[in-house]
């Protein structure tokens, strides 16, 4: 038999107290290359990446990782599993340096000089700011930690809560060149972004959410086209 999707979500519903934010999404990622996720504000693309990681339990429906059920398993169980998200807001401590904020990976049993040399192997930009305080770096250098943080876990799925928050166009399209090389090594990346902008050019399929119900899957050409005839058409 075929081998079932690294992701799947089924009728997957969720929400706040009494309010649903998520009425029902089915998803399948499958494994390699970049998986899109685009709505507007409130769409629950946030929502919807901490359901998938665990963060949020689902009021109905399934989330499958790699064809099993994981809707009840915690966060830490999922990071094991090689599910890592990159939050909205970054995430990084501004009290502790890059090097410090690395160094919170070794629960997963790495050593942390393995990771530190990962890291700026990868990311030479933070090598010259390890003992640097993160809050005092620039937006895209803590973005940039970020990702370097989840990406040293050696994730299977990444996941990446609107890398774009905040930054300029050019860091933008650094950090998204970033994330095409961790996906060309062979992760699976889960971005959702607000605008198709840089996006769309780098991923291989892309999802439209609109209050919490799937708009279109298809291809980034075709929800491009499709894009304009929603909300998005000014980016
Ligand atoms: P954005 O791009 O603005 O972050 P989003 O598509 O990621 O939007 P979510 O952050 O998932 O959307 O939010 C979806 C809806 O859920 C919004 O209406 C939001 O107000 C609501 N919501 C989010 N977090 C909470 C919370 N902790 N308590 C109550 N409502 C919440």
């Amino acid at each position: 038999p075929e081998s079932p999707p690294l992701l799947e979500l089924r009728g997957v519903r969720a929400g706040y107290g009494a309010i649903e934010v998520l009425h029902g999404i089915d998803l399948v990622v499958p494994a390699g290359g970049i998986f899109a996720v685009l709505g507007p504000n409130g769409a629950g693309k946030s929502t919807m990446l901490r359901v998938i990681a665990g963060l949020h339990r689902v009021s109905a429906g399934t989330v499958l990782l790699a064809g099993r059920e994981v809707n009840q398993a915690a966060p830490d169980e999922l990071a094991r599993r090689g599910l890592c998200l990159v939050p909205e807001g970054r995430g990084v401590f501004p009290n502790l340096t890059v090097e410090e904020n690395l160094r919170l990976i070794t629960h997963l049993g790495h050593r942390p000089a393995e990771i530190e040399q990962r890291a700026f192997t990868q990311f030479p930009r933070l090598a010259n700011r390890r003992k640097q305080l993160a809050g005092t770096l620039s937006g895209g250098e803590q973005q940039m930690l970020a990702l370097a943080r989840a990406v040293v876990a050696d994730p299977a799925v990444l996941l990446i809560d609107e890398l774009s928050m905040g930054l300029a166009p050019q860091i933008v399209e650094t950090l998204y060149g970033l994330v095409a090389d961790v996906a060309t090594q062979g992760v699976t990346v889960l971005a959702v972004e607000q605008f198709a902008t840089t996006i769309l050019g780098l991923a291989s399929a892309a999802v439209v959410l609109t209050t919490g119900r799937v708009a279109m899957t298809g291809t980034p050409q075709q929800v491009d086209q499709e894009l304009s005839g929603l909300y998005l058409g000014a980016t």
